[in-house]
């Protein structure tokens, strides 16, 4: 399924750039939404505040990106289906992010460079998914990943 792959790709680019402060965190598994049943992920699609489709339309299920040391030390983030995909990267950058700073006991992860005591966020900039300085994007912002076949 060459949305997985494309999926995969985006998550590894993630803990790249997160590799500095949580090393040894890979990528454990990614699960194709059929592998779950839809009840699971209504009250995750409920919270989402970004672009989706009509509420009354069922959400699909969210791919689940699984990562961390271990099976013992895992974190898990969802990489939604039906939204731009720009939108869903940027979602599950912010959600492996949080696990990181978690793991950390609050680091900045990843470090703003103009800022280095905050952290970038992760935030859709001009349509592209992007690490930015939360206090202005003008200071300091970059891509998360390479654009996705699937984005084209
Ligand atoms: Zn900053």
């Amino acid at each position: 399924m060459a949305e997985l792959d494309s999926v995969r790709s985006t998550a590894q680019a993630i803990l790249d750039r997160l590799s500095q402060s949580v090393p040894g965190w890979r990528i454990l598994s990614i699960d194709s939404p059929q592998d779950r049943p839809v009840d699971a992920d209504i009250a995750l699609y409920s919270v989402y505040t970004g672009p989706r489709p009509h509420p009354l339309r069922t959400p699909p299920n969210p791919i689940r990106v699984t990562v961390g040391l271990s099976d013992e030390e895992s974190w898990s983030a969802h990489f939604l289906v039906g939204v731009e995909w720009q939108d869903a990267t940027a979602q599950l950058a912010s959600q492996i992010q949080d696990h990181a700073i978690e793991y950390t006991q609050g680091a900045a992860i990843p470090p703003c460079p103009v800022h280095p005591q905050h952290p970038l966020s992760a935030k859709v900039l001009s349509g592209i998914a992007c690490w930015s300085c939360p206090k202005n994007p003008g200071f300091y912002s970059e891509p998360i990943a390479e654009p996705s076949p699937g984005d084209l």
